[in-house]
């Protein structure tokens, strides 16, 4: 078991979740941050702390194209264990559907 990232985090990345995690596991796209899944040590600290709700144990049901998502990105975008502030309009994107379509880049964030 793993924990992942979802899309709301897509345009939100504010974050929080990589000051937190005891293995730092998080790497970092453009505007997305993934979880290796085979670095998690599924302790569960990184969840409550997503403001956008974005992180999901992979027990969960329907998130198998995610963990996919994470482990694909994991191993080609820099890790990244230091808070930075969010987007600008990071509140503006929070909760709308359809961002993996229409948002997502593949291109690597700035990592630490
Ligand atoms: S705290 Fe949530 S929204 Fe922010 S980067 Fe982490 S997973 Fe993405
Ligand atoms: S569950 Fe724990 S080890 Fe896995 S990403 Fe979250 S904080 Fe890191």
């Amino acid at each position: 078991m793993t924990y992942v990232v979802t899309e709301n985090c897509i345009k939100c990345k504010y974050m929080d979740c990589v000051e937190v995690c005891p293995v730092d596991c998080f790497y970092e796209g453009a505007n997305m941050l993934v979880i290796h899944p085979d670095e998690c040590i599924d302790c569960g600290v990184c969840e409550p702390e997503c403001p956008a709700e974005a992180i999901k144990p992979d027990t969960e049901p329907g998130l198998e194209s995610w963990l996919q998502l994470n482990a694909e990105y994991a191993q080609n975008w820099p890790n990244i264990t230091i808070k930075r502030d969010p987007p600008p309009d990071a509140k503006e994107w929070d909760g709308k559907p359809g961002k993996l379509e229409s948002c997502f880049s593949p291109e690597p964030g700035e990592g630490d």
